[in-house]
């Protein structure tokens, strides 16, 4: 049997993340991917996944509990969710920067007793700088227990459409931050996640310059991938290129068959499915 692509980004697609943890902010997402989105149960997202011979899925978790003033997707959750599908899921932990050391402890437990397999920032929600120092130590805890690090960059459909965008502010996704951290961090594997639009440059640019960073190209369907992302994902940068959905605002089956409208060598199509995910993820 051929072995599985491995979507290296996905949202729980329950109430917890859609309803309880997302309140008008994803309402808003759901309409800039153009509807709304149906909660639906674990069960349901594997027969998707099986459907689209996906095999594993990194599934994070959420808290951005200091900006939103909404209960986060908790980490334990994230790892039940993981027991439940063994083999499937890979859970990302995440932490709300705000929380000071005790953010700090809790990415501690989440490797250590839960057992999960990388941390997942979204400085646009969590509203911080990633290069500021005063949050290295999450990075630094990272680089301990040798995870990668996700970290969303270019706009979001997090707020987007509402007045004043939710509160929320693009700035704090451009990936240039996190360009100093790749330089501080060179031992950290870092994934820029989405194409970085409107910074779709420089993240290529930082990409290109630090070889311990991944682009992740998730939350877009690959029809609408600027040219110069199609060029460097097949030529310059292919060994670092990796395929995520953003589930569930994309699917895999709408993800995967947009994809193929993309003129890719196979070889390249392969690594950017799955092998660079195994060398991202030491799986
Ligand atoms: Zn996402």
């Amino acid at each position: 049997m051929v072995k599985g692509f491995i979507d290296t980004h996905a949202h729980p697609p329950t109430e917890e993340y859609l309803v309880t943890a997302g309140g008008q902010y994803i309402t808003a997402a759901a309409k800039h991917f153009g509807g709304s989105i149906r909660p639906r149960t674990f069960d349901e997202m594997i027969i998707e996944y099986d459907a689209a011979n996906v095999e594993k899925v990194v599934l994070v978790a959420w808290d951005a509990e200091t900006t939103t003033q909404l209960p986060k997707v908790s980490n334990d959750f994230i790892a039940k969710a993981v027991d439940q599908y063994p083999g499937r899921l890979i859970g990302f932990a995440c932490v709300d920067p705000h929380k000071g050391k005790a953010a700090v402890k809790e990415l501690e437990r989440a490797f250590k007793d839960l057992k999960l397999q990388g941390a997942k920032f979204h400085p646009i929600a969590q509203a911080f700088y990633p290069n500021d120092k005063q949050y290295y130590p999450l990075f630094e805890k990272c680089l301990e227990y040798d995870v990668p690090v996700s970290v969303h960059t270019g706009t979001t459909g997090w707020g987007s459409g509402l007045p004043g965008g939710g509160q929320m502010k693009l700035k704090y996704a451009n990936p240039m931050y996190l360009d100093e951290v790749a330089a501080d961090f060179p031992e950290l594997r870092l994934i820029a996640s989405h194409p970085s639009w409107p910074w779709q440059n420089e993240q290529l640019a930082v990409a290109m310059h630090k070889s311990n960073v991944y682009v992740e190209i998730s939350g877009w369907s690959p029809k609408y991938f600027e040219p110069i992302l199609v060029t460097y994902m097949t030529k310059l940068i292919s060994d670092r290129v990796v395929f995520g959905t953003d589930y569930p605002f994309l699917t895999p089956k709408r993800w995967l068959k947009d994809f193929e409208t993309l003129d890719i060598r196979p070889e390249v199509k392969q690594k950017i499915l799955r092998n660079n995910a195994v060398k991202l993820l030491k799986l």
